[in-house]
């Protein structure tokens, strides 16, 4: 983009929870790369302990916003809702807070756009004040967006667990025992199913709405968003659309020791950086990989290492890598990687894509369940467990199916072709690049530039 005259000040809020603002800042990022004068700039807001995983990006500014934490608390294995109870009892006030205190940082430049995480739907409320365009960014998977935007059409309906939700458009395959807490059933009027259902009702109002995915992906769903928005990007995946990755940590020496496997025979275990399995599921996780036999990376944080089987270490140390942190990104990339356990959040499943790995899944809370649906009904690249949780015999069986069997070559052909369609999107031309300069005209564009 050419040279300016008056200032643009782009703010962005983030939900600083789970994986919200890594791609958030991947979106700021790639749109700050896209400016070529500093007459752009833009201030990054989220909260002092999720700023502290997001590198230095040239034109951003990062600022610090309360999520509630009481000085000197400790939480470990805190369950989620109650660092975001914490945190929502200080919005929207923290931010607007922080938004004052960047314009007086900036010398006085007023906002001119606001980018909020679609959950920070309050965000609607504060561009309006500051008569601004909204841009809205989900970074879930699309289906998921679309049980939140059809939750009161699916409360109107008397419908039970195993039934199918073909009556909406994009959905067909996904079942409503599927569904995230809080559609169906649950008080609208605290909590998650409130953050989630104001979302709902505010997102046909945001000037923009972005979605971390790519055109293809979900065809019937992005056109679906694309009659009930005002404009409707996909504009995934954005890890791969970031021009500056944070530098993954491999102390443990992952890809090294990937270097020295055979093609698609190691499995890469991790569920992300929330939930929490029983230690007892992990324990049949442990049996299950050691019976297996498959060499394996897995990602656990010391914490839970007391639920690992007696010897556990010991034993598989020619077997596997159990790290605290695993360049989770890298190791799907890497042509060793052959199956992902995982709990199928949206930003693993896209990496899992990126780098064509069939998934085994064991979703626990929120959007996991759709998006592991979508992942073995739909596109069908990857298996799950028959009961709720893992047992170490099914592990067994599911890994053999993904890793060695047919259906497992089966799965990675179809992984083949959504990997292509992947990085198609974000290559010269793509759709999502495409995508991301009609955002960036809008961003500038609409605050008068
Ligand atoms: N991740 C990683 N190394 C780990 C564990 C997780 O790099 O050892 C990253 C992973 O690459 C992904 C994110 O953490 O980008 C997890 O995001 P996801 O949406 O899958 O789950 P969440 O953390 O939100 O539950």
């Amino acid at each position: 983009m050419g040279s300016t005259s008056s200032p643009c000040h782009v703010a962005v809020l983030a939900f600083p929870f789970g994986t919200h603002a890594a791609p958030l800042y991947s979106l700021a990022s790639a749109l700050a790369s896209t400016v070529d004068d500093s007459g752009v700039i833009f201030s990054f807001f989220t909260s002092t302990r999720s700023a502290s995983s997001l590198p230095p990006v040239p034109r951003i500014k990062i600022f610090s916003v309360s999520d509630g934490t009481p000085p000197g608390h400790v939480a470990v294995h805190e369950p989620p809702h109650l660092e975001v109870g914490r945190f929502m009892s200080k919005v929207p006030t923290n931010f607007t807070d922080a938004l004052d205190a960047s314009v007086t940082d900036s010398g006085g430049i007023d906002v001119t756009c606001l980018i909020s995480d679609a959950f920070l739907s309050f965000g609607g409320a504060i561009a309006k004040k500051l008569n601004v365009p909204w841009v809205a960014v989900w970074t879930g998977g699309p289906c998921s967006l679309s049980a939140h935007i059809h939750t009161d059409l699916l409360r109107r309906k008397n419908l039970s667990d195993e039934d199918d939700l073909g009556f909406i458009t994009g959905l067909s395959g996904l079942r409503i025992k599927d569904l995230p807490d809080g559609v169906v059933v649950g008080d609208l009027t605290q909590g998650f199913p409130k953050l989630l259902h104001d979302m709902a009702l505010a997102l046909p109002d945001a000037d923009v709405v972005v979605s971390n995915t790519f055109q293809g992906l979900d065809p019937d769903l992005d056109s679906d968003f694309g009659s009930k928005f005002k404009m409707y990007y996909p504009v995934g995946p954005l890890s791969l659309l970031n021009p500056v990755q944070a530098v993954s940590e491999d102390r443990f020496g992952c890809i090294k020791w990937l270097e020295q496997q055979k093609p698609h025979s190691v499995v890469y275990v991790s569920f992300g950086t929330v939930v929490s399995l029983p230690g007892t599921e992990l324990a049949e996780l442990a049996h299950g990989l050691v019976s297996s036999g498959v060499h394996f990376i897995w990602s656990l944080k010391d914490s839970f290492r007391e639920f690992l089987p007696d010897g556990f270490l010991d034993r598989t140390k020619d077997q596997g890598i159990v790290a605290a942190w695993v360049p989770q990104a890298e190791v799907l990339a890497h042509k060793s990687t052959g199956a992902f356990v995982t709990h199928c959040g949206w930003n693993s499943v896209l990496e899992s894509i990126t780098g064509g790995v069939p998934l085994v899944c064991r979703p626990v809370l929120g959007d996991q369940p759709v998006n592991a649906r979508v992942v073995t009904k739909v596109w069908k690249v990857g298996v799950g467990f028959e009961g709720k949780g893992i047992e170490s015999g099914e592990l067994v069986k599911c890994l053999r199916k993904v890793i060695r069997g047919e259906e497992g070559e089966g799965m990675r052909e179809r992984m083949r072709r959504l990997k292509e369609m992947a990085l198609g999107a974000v290559g010269v031309e793509g759709n999502s690049v495409r995508n991301l300069k009609a955002v960036m005209e809008m961003v500038v564009g609409k605050s008068g530039r």
